[in-house]
């Protein structure tokens, strides 16, 4: 049969930019598994860099194909395989949505294999990088309730070395950002030094910073749009609870049990991933 030269040719593409999809997902899922175990263990203040991943009932070291991102989940049926305990499926879930979400913002933002720049890369892996940030950020406070300052002076790092990135790529926001960031370093300072003894306070300033750090990574607009979806649902979360504690009578506090960093983290990275899918199509 004929075929044309520029149709084989686009076929071997089309197959090179599955596979480079592949590829990029299998980076999402292993980054999804480091991302189980530092949320789990952030918190508890051990290593996160060396030392073994044990299972958290029998305390065994885990071999090799226990390892594995999702395909160990799925072979051992979601079981422990040296005490046969559940193991809960956030692992296998955390590490899919991981790979999806690399994938989808790769495509999102162009990323593929006829583009592949320097500047694109740059691009990408500073995006992996705030992803990163989101997930423990919200992880953390969805496992414990806290904004943990280690996750936020992380976040406040790779917002200085975007900074960077972009003064040297003469993007015109960095100003703004800077005085953002500024504000960011303050907020630290002062939840450090003055309001040590208020766990309430620190959960705050905690939320400012994570604000501050989604403004410089996914732009004014999205932080906005995301601030204002979390606070409608906290408004109509707290009016359900006052009407619904008017017929107990008894007040439980509503707001300090509020897993806001986590709601956060999901409206934006929803926000985000959206508004770059509506400027990729128009
Ligand atoms: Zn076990």
């Amino acid at each position: 049969m004929y075929m044309p030269k520029s149709l084989k040719k686009g076929e071997t593409e089309q197959k090179m930019e599955y596979l480079f999809y592949l590829f990029i997902f299998i980076i999402g899922i292993v980054f999804g598994s480091f991302y189980t175990l530092a949320v789990y263990r952030i918190p508890k203040k051990e290593d996160i860099l060396h030392t073994h991943s044990y299972c958290p009932e029998c305390q065994h070291k885990l071999g090799f194909l226990d390892l594995i991102p999702l395909f160990s989940y799925a072979f051992l049926r979601g079981k422990c395989r040296y005490c046969g305990k559940k193991i809960r499926p956030r692992y296998f879930i955390i590490e899919f949505i991981s790979g999806c979400f690399f994938v989808a913002l790769a495509y999102l933002m162009k990323f593929n294999v006829e583009n592949l720049t320097a500047i694109k890369a740059i691009d990408f892996s500073f995006m992996v990088l705030y992803f990163t940030y989101i997930i423990l950020m919200a992880g953390i406070d969805k496992e414990n309730r806290q904004i943990q300052k280690g996750v936020n002076i992380y976040g406040i790092a790779i917002s200085i070395g975007y900074m960077i990135y972009l003064y040297i790529i003469e993007e015109p926001s960095i100003y703004r950002y800077g005085i953002y960031l500024m504000f960011s370093i303050v907020c630290l300072g002062l939840d450090s030094i003055t309001f040590r003894k208020y766990a309430k306070h620190t959960y705050i300033y905690g939320l400012i910073i994570t604000t501050i750090i989604m403004a410089i990574f996914t732009g004014e607009f999205v932080m906005y749009e995301t601030v204002l979806t979390v606070l409608l649902a906290i408004a109509i979360y707290v009016a359900i609870k006052k009407i619904q504690n008017k017929r107990k009578k008894d007040k439980e506090p509503v707001f300090q049990k509020m897993q806001i960093g986590y709601m956060l983290g999901i409206a934006n990275i929803a926000f985000f991933l959206f508004v770059m899918f509506c400027q990729r199509t128009f």
